[in-house]
């Protein structure tokens, strides 16, 4: 069962991960990883965990000359792209420059507030309408589609502060559109490392989802060699449980299946 495993979410020091491409791909090997891609961040806002312009040749060389040697794990490259209002002309340049595998859409900002990088941003802050606002860029994502996964879909539950208000109706209108749009969500387990402890998404929006049809990966959105493939047992018998048979992923844009 091992071997069949997906890993589509990592991240290395081209932006705020702490091992490099080599060691990452070594770690996905060791841990017997079938399809591994790697996804560093591309954002639209200035700041330390962004992969910098300059570097991108060079980071298009390594995954041209480590997919050359290639052994036993599929290396995919992929990037975790940020959504942002009006980004989508750029993200469809830099789609074609890059020509990457699959990105993963990921909403990180509000407005110009990073939402995920500090628990004491969110102190005092309307916990009901910050979800909604993240809930409708997300949405957006989704509707531009020019991405093909989204990024931990609860993600502003990280620091703990969640929702009183019900958000069933609104994942359900993004789960459609996820569908139409032939794209996934992940499974993404690093938030079993964070404040809010468990999975993203949570288990009753993996459930939603399942019953909507729509199709799922996993990523362990590891940020050091010792995190990839974090918790997936842990994902894998949640997918079981929920009903999920078949995990997917992206080749050059391509959705393929992997049982599970
Ligand atoms: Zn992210
Ligand atoms: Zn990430």
């Amino acid at each position: 069962m091992k071997s069949m495993l997906v890993d589509l979410h990592s991240h290395t020091t081209f932006s705020d991960g702490h091992s490099s491409h080599t060691e990452m791909y070594q770690a996905a090997q060791d841990k017997g990883i079938a399809i591994y891609g790697i996804t560093d961040h591309l954002c639209f806002h200035d700041n330390f965990w962004t992969t910098p312009k300059h570097r991108f040749p060079e980071m298009r060389n390594i995954f041209r000359e480590m997919k050359l040697h290639a052994n036993g794990t599929k290396l995919l490259f992929g990037m975790e792209v940020d959504y942002v209002l009006g980004c989508e002309q750029e993200v469809v340049r830099l789609k074609e420059e890059n020509q990457w595998d699959y990105i993963i859409g990921s909403v990180h900002y509000i407005g110009d507030w990073n939402i995920d990088s500090n628990a004491e941003d969110w102190v005092g802050k309307d916990v009901n309408a910050t979800y909604a606002q993240y809930y409708n860029l997300l949405e957006k994502m989704v509707e531009s589609r020019l991405y093909h996964i989204v990024g931990h879909f609860d993600l502003p539950k990280k620091y703990g502060f969640h929702a009183t208000e019900d958000f069933t109706p609104k994942v359900e209108a993004i789960g459609r559109k996820i569908k139409e749009a032939n794209m996934a969500y992940e499974i993404n387990t690093a938030g079993r490392i964070k404040v809010c402890n468990e999975l993203y998404p949570t288990p009753s929006i993996v459930r939603q989802l399942f019953e909507l049809g729509v199709d799922v990966t996993l990523g362990s959105d590891a940020h050091h060699r010792d995190n990839v493939g974090q918790f997936f047992d842990e994902a894998l018998s949640l997918l079981h449980e929920v009903g999920y048979r078949r995990v997917c992923y992206f080749e050059k844009g391509e959705k393929r299946y992997l049982d599970i």
